[in-house]
Formats: structure tokens, C-alpha cells, sequence
């Protein structure tokens, strides 16, 4: 066992999710897999940025991370012990989720207090002072006066909504976080303050986090590792300075390139890749990626790629393996 895995405060382990989806009124239910036999390791401490297009798996993984869904196949371990061996409270004591849209993700009937004090009372911990000051504790650390205690979500900015969910995923100390598509929402001017509030957060509580995003450069700004995702596989894993340096997977380079965008941070990034993403119940055959590739081959048309360790990680593509017979003709 690696060293990484060793210390590995999350691990995913051949975790796959597959659905049965109908497709028009009298279609028959076909198979629909979300997420394909990904493993993962997340070191304690660490920040690992997962990537890829709106469709891919990404949040499906997440809502099985936060016990919302249980894998159809594999494992997930939380310091090595088996997620649906845990209760849905303690579980939530240790893993704590920040959603893509603060608008919604907030009761707007519910005071500030409330919504921040809510994990205190759920969980039954402290009384009416503790959770009192509690709140007014974490307010201050996530940058927001006390006194908005007594407003309400509709009364805040965005950015300062997202302090609040910050504040609320916060307050019971937990070891995760998972951040799913935080600042998408944001303006590009407070996407910036909310990545760098999530840094400082990170090591003053010595918080790991699980980063999802569509956007690259979202995720070079936190991330200690990345790993991405298409249609429910991970296609390349690698640390952050290996992948910005030298990525290999040619959806990886596809998706580095439409980080070159004028706004970045705005929507779905254009990867240039010129048709869009499959449709996930009729996935392409071979490799997945292989109608959008421009380096596809008629090997890659039939056979899926393998996962191979590069020095920085993993790759899934024809083009780094020794048996391939696209690499052989190259090597001739
Ligand atoms: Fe492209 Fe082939 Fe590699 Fe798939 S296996 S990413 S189609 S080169």
C-alpha cells in the first residue's frame, strides 16, 4: 500500500453508480453509469481538485461522499471505515458539503442564526449560549459581522451568502469538505475572496478538501491534486504542478486550453473540442472520448484504454501505453 493511500482520510475504491433511466413515456428503462469504477485516494490535509464538463459524474460522486447516495458497486472509506457503516449523523459530523448556489442551498424563511446554529441543534450540541456564541465565533472567522445574526439569505450579497454556508459547513469542525462548484455562481471579482477564504480556512483547521469544478483554473488555485472526470471515469490524475505543466490526456490539454478563455470563471468552459458531450446512457465505444479526440485512432474506436501510472499520477489514453498499437507504430 502507497504512503499516499496509507494516510488516505477518504478513499474511493472501485466505487461505480449506475441507474436505470427511461427515456420517453413507453421507453424501456436503460442503464445509465454516473460514475465507473473510480478510485481515489485523498490524503489528510490535501486539497483534491476534481474536474471535468457539467454531465460528468462529478456531483453524483459527491452526494455518495456525503451518504445522499450509495454506490451500486466498490467502496468508500472515511479513515478506513466503510461509509454505510456509519451512521447518517456522525457521518455528517465529519463530512460537510458547500453547494455550487448559495441562493438556493440557504432557507430563506430561516435567520442567519438559524441556518448557521442548525448542525449545533441537530447534533444537540451546547444550548441556546453556546450556540450563540458559537455563531458569533465562525461569523467572524469566515469575515462576516455578528450583527447579520438577525437577518435573513434574501439581505446578503452572493458572496456573502456563500460566507454563510462556509460558516454553517464549519461550525461542527469537520475533518471534509465538500466543495461542489462553490464559486460558480459568484461574480469573478468574489470568486477570488471565497477561493482564498477556503485556503485560509484549510490550514487553519487543517481541513481536506474534495474541490469540484468544470473550471481548471478554479481548481490550480486551491488544489493540491487534480483528477479528471469524463462521462464517469477518471481519465488523468496528477499533481497540480504536474498537470498544469505537462498534462497528457488529450481532454486534459482540451480543458487547460479553455482556461485560456477571457472569462474563465464564466459557464461551461469552450473546450474547441467541436460536438458535445455524449449522451452518458449511450456512451461512445472503445475509448469514451474518442469522438471528440483529435489524436483518435481506429484502435481507440474499439478498445477502451487502460489506466496507466505516469510519474506524476495516472493517464486512461492508448497514446501512453507500451502495448498499444498505436504507440508501437509511433515507436516504429
Ligand atoms: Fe484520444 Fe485515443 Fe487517447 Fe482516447 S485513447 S484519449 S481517443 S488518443
Amino acid at each position: 500500500m502507497s504512503q499516499q493511500k496509507q494516510n488516505a482520510v477518504l478513499e474511493l475504491r472501485n466505487v461505480t453508480k449506475t441507474y436505470r433511466v427511461k427515456q420517453g413515456l413507453f421507453g424501456k428503462a436503460r442503464p445509465l453509469t454516473a460514475v465507473n469504477d473510480v478510485s481515489l485516494s485523498l490524503p489528510r490535509g490535501e486539497v483534491l481538485g476534481l474536474v471535468g464538463e457539467s454531465g460528468c459524474g462529478k456531483s453524483t460522486l459527491a452526494k455518495i461522499l456525503l451518504g445522499l447516495e450509495m454506490p451500486s458497486s466498490g467502496q468508500v472509506l472515511v479513515d478506513g471505515q466503510e461509509i454505510g457503516a456509519q451512521d447518517r449523523l456522525s457521518l455528517a459530523r465529519r463530512i460537510q458539503p458547500i453547494f455550487q448556489d448559495p441562493y438556493s442551498s440557504l432557507n430563506p424563511r430561516k435567520s442567519i442564526f438559524d441556518i448557521v446554529s442548525l448542525p449545533l441543534r441537530v447534533h444537540g450540541v451546547g444550548q441556546q449560549a453556546d450556540w450563540d456564541r458559537e455563531v458569533r465565533k465562525i461569523l467572524d472567522i469566515v469575515g462576516l459581522p455578528a450583527r447579520v445574526m438577525n437577518t435573513y439569505p434574501s439581505q446578503m450579497s452572493g458572496g456573502q451568502r456563500q460566507r454563510v454556508a462556509i460558516a454553517r459547513a464549519l461550525i461542527m469542525k469537520p475533518e471534509i469538505v465538500i466543495c461542489d462548484e462553490p464559486t460558480s455562481a459568484l461574480d469573478v471579482s468574489v470568486q477570488s475572496q471565497i477561493l482564498n477564504l477556503l485556503g485560509d480556512l484549510r490550514r487553519e483547521f487543517g481541513l481536506t478538501y474534495l474541490f469540484i469544478s468544470h473550471d481548471l483554473a478554479v481548481v490550480e488555485h486551491l488544489a493540491t491534486r487534480v483528477a479528471v472526470m469524463y462521462l464517469g471515469r477518471i481519465v488523468e490524475e496528477a499533481d497540480v504542478a504536474g498537470l498544469f505543466d505537462a498534462a497528457r490526456h488529450p481532454y486534459t490539454q482540451a480543458l487547460l486550453k479553455s482556461v485560456l478563455t477571457p472569462e474563465p470563471g464564466l459557464g461551461v468552459p469552450d473546450t474547441q473540442l467541436g460536438m458535445a458531450y455524449p449522451n452518458p446512457i449511450d456512451p461512445p465505444s472503445g475509448c469514451h472520448f474518442h469522438p471528440r479526440c483529435p489524436m483518435m485512432t481506429e484502435h481507440c474506436r474499439k478498445v477502451a484504454p487502460r489506466s496507466l501510472p505516469t510519474p506524476q499520477g495516472r493517464v486512461e489514453c492508448h497514446l501512453f501505453d507500451p502495448e498499444s498499437p498505436m504507440t508501437k507504430a509511433e515507436v516504429a
